[in-house]
């Protein structure tokens, strides 16, 4: 059995395998992606250390990190359920089953779409969803933020000190924000909100142009001319796998304390599968790392 099986191959797993490995400990990891949805960013500006790269290049970076060290890697495998017995069983997509004494699971996050025409054809040509990453990239530029929850208003209030103007776009007739953040968001004078504003359609030719929607109280179809939209209608954590062993609050994420602890002993979350309170490269690691001491802690214990 492997001391430390990490489930995930993104910048959690990845450090959370290099931490066990240097411990000495028998270490493997199972990954659908190596890389994890860095894969799929363009510009990194804010892994601290970089002053600037691009998603492809720092995944691979992972990889080879990970590779300098012996961990039993096992890419494109997609874990599918997890028991407990003498040891925690692993069972794989293709039938196999892994045992191990503990369980880093780290299987990340991956943004909800809104599922119109254009959204798939325009990612990373406009399409964003993540403001602290892509905002910069739309400076002095027109763009749309699309979710009136906590996440698209605090998108809006964070893009309207960079960009020329941000149009808020919420599908029901208010928004959802807090407070506070709504009053904020009000005062500000380059946000225009639309409320009963239903999204059909993000339009372009080789980059983004604009976007169409619904006005929801007339029934007509507007069009607004705009360089980005920024897609804010949640994360949905990867962890629908887990079955009901491990908790989870009510949107999914696993329940961690600050040692990356979950409800069953043994078992350790990091990164963007977790509540932890922001979803950032830099902060998975440093959860990742946690996981692994702990983890590390737990078997020096048992
Ligand atoms: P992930 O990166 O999601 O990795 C999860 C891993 O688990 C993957 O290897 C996946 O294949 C695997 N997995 C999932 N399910 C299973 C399963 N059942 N079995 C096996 N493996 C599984 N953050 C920044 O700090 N700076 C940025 O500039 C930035 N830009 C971003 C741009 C975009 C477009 C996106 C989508 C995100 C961006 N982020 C950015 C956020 C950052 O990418 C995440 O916070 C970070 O990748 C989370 O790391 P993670 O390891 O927790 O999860």
């Amino acid at each position: 059995p492997y001391d430390v099986l990490v489930v995930g191959g993104g910048p959690a797993g990845a450090s959370a395998a290099i931490y066990s490995s240097r411990k000495g400990i028998r270490t493997g990891m199972v990954s659908e992606r190596l890389g994890g949805q860095v894969l799929d960013t363009l510009s990194i500006e804010n892994f601290i250390s970089v002053k600037g790269t691009e998603g492809p290049k720092l995944a691979a970076a992972l990889e080879e990190h990970v590779k300098d060290y012996d961990i039993d890697i096992m890419n494109l495998q997609r874990a599918k359920g997890l028991e407990k017995k003498d040891l925690f069983e692993l069972e794989l997509e293709n039938g196999a089953k892994l045992k191990s004494k503990t369980l880093i699971v780290s299987t990340g996050a991956r943004w909800r779409e809104i599922g119109v025409p254009g959204e798939a054809e325009f990612k990373n040509k406009g399409v964003a969803y993540c403001p602290h990453c892509d905002g910069p990239l739309f400076e002095g530029k027109d763009v749309a933020v699309i979710g009136g929850g906590n996440s698209g208003v605090e998108a809006a209030i964070d893009l309207a000190g960079i960009v020329n103007h941000v149009t808020l776009l919420e599908y029901n007739s208010e928004l959802k924000a807090d407070e506070v953040l709504q009053k904020r968001l009000y005062s500000l004078p380059n946000v225009t909100v639309l409320t009963n504003a239903k999204t059909s359609e993000i339009t372009g030719d080789d980059n983004v142009n604009g976007l169409k929607y619904v006005d929801l109280e007339s029934g007509d179809e507007k069009h607004v001319e705009l360089a980005g939209v920024f897609v804010q209608i949640g994360l949905i954590p990867n962890t629908d796998w887990l079955g009901d062993l491990i908790d989870r609050n009510k949107i999914g994420e696993i329940i961690t304390d600050k040692r990356a602890a979950t409800n069953i002993p043994g078992v350790f979350a990091a990164g963007d599968c977790t509540d932890s309170a922001y979803n950032q490269i830099i902060v998975s690691m440093g959860e990742g790392a946690t996981s692994a001491l702990s983890a590390f802690d737990h078997l020096i214990r048992n």
